[in-house]
């Protein structure tokens, strides 16, 4: 999901150092025009995170490490990518503790059953057997 024409601004637009906030007025729960919701950052993607639940431990680290909100957790399960506001960053695959990862970075082109078929296989810690 783009961000919508009319909530672009070019670089001018905002000052240095600049965040998005996410209300208004916090005190009542406005949401402001600026946050990172309505601001999708998705199409900056080059790489996009795939999810395999076989490996899975539901340990959460990559709903807590994401900077944009995009894994969704329901029960305290990991459930899906949020594509239209994942960036492509890449951190939670990066802390991903499972052996083959759960989450991997793949080009943004990259068809998932394809990848699911080919998913790396544990690998084997210095000095263990082969
Ligand atoms: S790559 Fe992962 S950590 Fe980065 S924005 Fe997307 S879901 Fe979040
Ligand atoms: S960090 Fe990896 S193992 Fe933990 S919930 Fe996310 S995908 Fe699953």
């Amino acid at each position: 999901m783009a961000t919508p024409e009319h909530l672009l601004k070019d670089w001018n637009g905002f000052v240095p150092g600049a965040i998005l906030t996410s209300f208004s007025n916090p005190e009542e729960w406005e949401h402001s025009d600026n946050n990172s919701f309505t601001y999708s950052v998705a199409d900056w993607r080059v790489e996009k995170p795939i999810f395999n639940a076989e490996h899975c431990i539901h340990c959460q680290f990559c709903w807590i490490y994401c900077p944009d909100t995009s894994i969704i957790s329901k029960d305290k399960k990991f459930s899906h990518v949020d594509y239209d506001h994942c960036k492509g960053c890449g951190i939670c695959a990066h802390v991903c503790p499972t052996n083959p990862k759960s989450l991997i970075m793949y080009q943004e082109r990259e068809n998932e059953a394809h990848a699911l078929e080919n998913w790396p296989i544990k690998e084997k810690k210095t000095g263990e057997e082969k």
